[in-house]
Formats: C-alpha cells, structure tokens, sequence
C-alpha cells in the first residue's frame, strides 16, 4: 500500500531529485512530466502486486550450479543498482573468479586516467556556476527540470535574478531549445574535435605558427570561439557538462585539464535516459582498478583493451554471463542482442525490466524495484549518493539479496 505522505526520489534521470511527494501526479504540484508518468507507471503496476514465479527457488539453485560450473563468468550491466547492490556484485565476481566489464567509453576512462578529472557536484553547480557550458549536450531535454533546479534558483553566492550564463558548444544545434540558451555556438556535422582544439589553442593563448586559427571553421564560429574563451577566463565558476560519448572524451578532459593550470573549469557528466547509478566508482573503491577487471587465485588484473565485452565474447573468452540491471540502456540492449546462442547466462534484473529477445538460454532471477519496493542508496552521477526510499514496500527481495544469495557459503 502506497504511502502518499512520503518524500520520495525519482529515477526519472540522471538529477535524482529527492522532492518529490507521490501524491504529485494528482495535486499538479509537481513540474516534471517525466516524474508524473513515472509514477503513473509504478503505481498502475503495483496495483497488481506481481509475484515471485513459482519456480523462483529451482531458478536460483540453477543459477548457483552454472555459478559453480562456470570457470570464466562475465559480469556486467550494474546500470541503476543501489550502492549495496553493486558492493555485492563485485563480491559475487570476486568468489567466482570472474571478468567484471562495465562497457564504458574506453577513451573518456583513459582520458580521465591520463589527466585527472575536476568534477562538481549539482549542488555546487546551483549555488556558485556564473557560466554553464554545455559541450555537444543539452541538459533542458536529458534533465527534465535543469532550468528550475539547477539554473534559476538563488544561491549563496548568486542573487535572485543572476542566474548563471549557459552556452552551447556543439553539432545539431538546430533541435535546442534555443530560448533555454544566452548563446548558441552551432558546428557543422563532424567538427566538434576542430572547434575544441581552436578553443584550447584560444584557452592557452597559444599563436599558431602561421598566426592563423588552427582549423578552417567558418568565420562566425572562430569569433564566437573567441568570445567563449574569453568568458571561460572571466568567469568566477565556470562548469562544462559533457554526455560522453561524442568521440571527443579526450579533447575535452585536456580543455579542462589545460584550463586549470591557470583558472578554474569544473565538469559534471550528463548521462541521458534514467538515473542510472555509478558502478565505476564502487569497482573503483573496492578493486583500486576502473571498469575491467578480472579476478584470480593472485589478484586482480585490469585491461581496458581485452576485457571490453564485446571483446571477451569475440574471443570466446567467457562460458557463462551474469547480467544485473535496474535499469536496460541501449548500450546493454545493443550487446544483449549480439550473444551467441551456446553462452549461458543469469539475468538478474528488476521486475520492470524487459529483455530483448535473446537467443541464448536464460535463467532470469526477478527482484523488486529500487526505490518503489526496495530501498537503498544510489550514487548520482556527480557522486552523491541519495536514498530511495521504497513508497509502495512489500515482499519482494532486492537485487542486493538476490546476489547475496548467490555467494558461496
Ligand atoms: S528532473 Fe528527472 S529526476 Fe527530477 S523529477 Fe524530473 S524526471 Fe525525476
């Protein structure tokens, strides 16, 4: 039975906002169509409290002797897992002596090795950031309440009224919503990498050798370029927000890097689609290693290169996959689709998640959903972990219990 009193956080994206009050889809006080139809969703599905399979205890004793079978288990997914839940997924990869992927860009995580990282949180971003730079990303559409609570409100250190400049650097400009934006700089198709190394060439104050810009953009980007870097200098708390995966990770992470040798560029990611945790950070707290790794008898190796998922699977390197999910990504559906039919695998997802069609045999352990039926915290994607708690708990074992129950004894 839901508690309509109770302050809840919504999985709606990447924002994890924490205010919301179920009762919201009714009353209208609640801003976001995204949150309502989620809500809607959840409790249109729990008017029906959906129940554990009948063969639920054969399900697991068969996915505890593949378990048992295996000598190369994958592990991967982890996309919208409570922080407990990813602590026990690495347990479960560690006691089976198991590759652990997490499929992430390989060259924003190299790229964030090589030059360090100098992330903020949302917090910060509210209260201090006086220019919001929006790297071939537009937070409006991916964030569905970005401009109430990140950019109009007053801050400590920003009056009412003062609310911080946001700038888009990018292609596909024209599908903005361009009055959310003080100022639009549009790139032709494929020239996100040229205009950032001319905006780090301006950020460095750096003349090229011919004292001519260093790529041929037309004349109008070259002088809103200039323009940028200027206010990139001027500015008290410039943010950049990127999405990955514009094949530009490392143009970026060197612009900040660059950048704060002499001034200041914070940068928080912005990851389309639902709140879908941070498992990188557990993998990286407990193993010391990002996002592939493998465990053994000695240890843990980590190779970005030779444990990518695809790449274990092209090389027949794995005999058996453990998918865990909250949540299904495109880039996790795409990989799903692409196994071949002898490869076994354990699904362990949350009752709301649909699988593709798969040709390989699965043996799916369901567990309720995170922060309507099960609570725990999850890591928001700049790093706060925020609690969810359930509004409509019931019997239904979480995906922490259910990898629990997994571990040898
Ligand atoms: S902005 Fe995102 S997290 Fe916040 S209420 Fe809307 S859908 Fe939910």
């Amino acid at each position: 039975m839901a508690d309509s009193s109770l302050e809840i956080t919504c999985r709606g994206c990447a924002l994890l906002c924490d205010d919301l009050l179920i009762d919201d889809d009714q009353t209208g006080r609640l801003n976001c169509p995204n949150a309502v139809a989620w809500l809607k969703a959840a409790k249109s599905r729990l008017a029906t409290p959906p129940a554990l399979p009948a063969d639920h205890s054969e399900r697991m004793q068969q996915a505890a002797e593949l378990l048992k079978q295996a000598k190369r288990p994958l592990f991967a997914g982890w996309q919208g897992l409570s922080l407990a839940a990813e602590t026990a997924a690495i347990q479960l990869a560690e006691a089976f002596h198991g590759y652990v992927s997490l499929g992430n860009n390989r060259a924003q995580i190299l790229a964030s090795q090589r030059y360090g990282g100098a992330a903020c949180t949302w917090g910060e971003v509210r209260h201090r950031a006086d220019l919001i730079l929006c790297g071939q990303c537009d937070p409006f559409s991916s964030l569905s309440r970005f401009d109430e609570r990140i950019v109009q409100p007053e801050g400590r250190f920003r009056a009412k009224g003062e609310s911080a400049r946001v700038v888009y650097l990018g292609e596909a400009a024209d599908k903005l919503p361009a009055e959310q934006y003080d100022d639009i700089i549009a790139l032709p198709e494929n020239q996100l990498e040229s205009a950032l190394l001319e905006l780090r060439r301006l950020l460095a104050d750096v003349p090229s050798r011919t004292n001519k810009p260093v790529s041929e953009l037309p004349a109008e980007v070259l002088a809103q370029l200039k323009t940028l870097a200027e206010s990139l200098d001027d500015a008290a708390y410039p943010v950049l927000l990127t999405a990955g995966g514009d094949g530009c990770s490392l143009q970026w992470t060197k612009m900040v890097r660059e950048t704060n040798d002499r001034s200041r560029l914070h940068r928080v990611s912005v990851p389309a689609g639902p709140a879908t945790g941070n498992p990188s950070e557990s993998l990286l707290a407990w193993t010391g290693f990002p996002d592939a790794v493998r465990f053994s008898d000695t240890g843990i190796e980590h190779d970005l290169d030779r444990f990518q998922p695809e790449t274990l699977i092209q090389n027949e390197a794995v005999d058996l996959l453990v998918f865990t999910a909250g949540v299904l990504t495109p880039r996790w559906s795409s990989f799903l689709k692409t196994l071949p039919a002898n490869l076994p695998i354990i699904a362990l997802v949350e009752q709301d998640l649909k699988l593709p069609e798969l040709a390989s045999p699965v043996i799916t352990l369901e567990a309720g959903v995170l922060g309507q039926q099960t609570g725990g915290d999850m890591l928001r994607s700049d790093g706060i972990p925020l609690p969810l708690r359930p509004f409509a708990p019931d019997e239904s074992t979480s995906l922490e219990q259910l990898l629990r129950e997994l571990l040898p004894n």
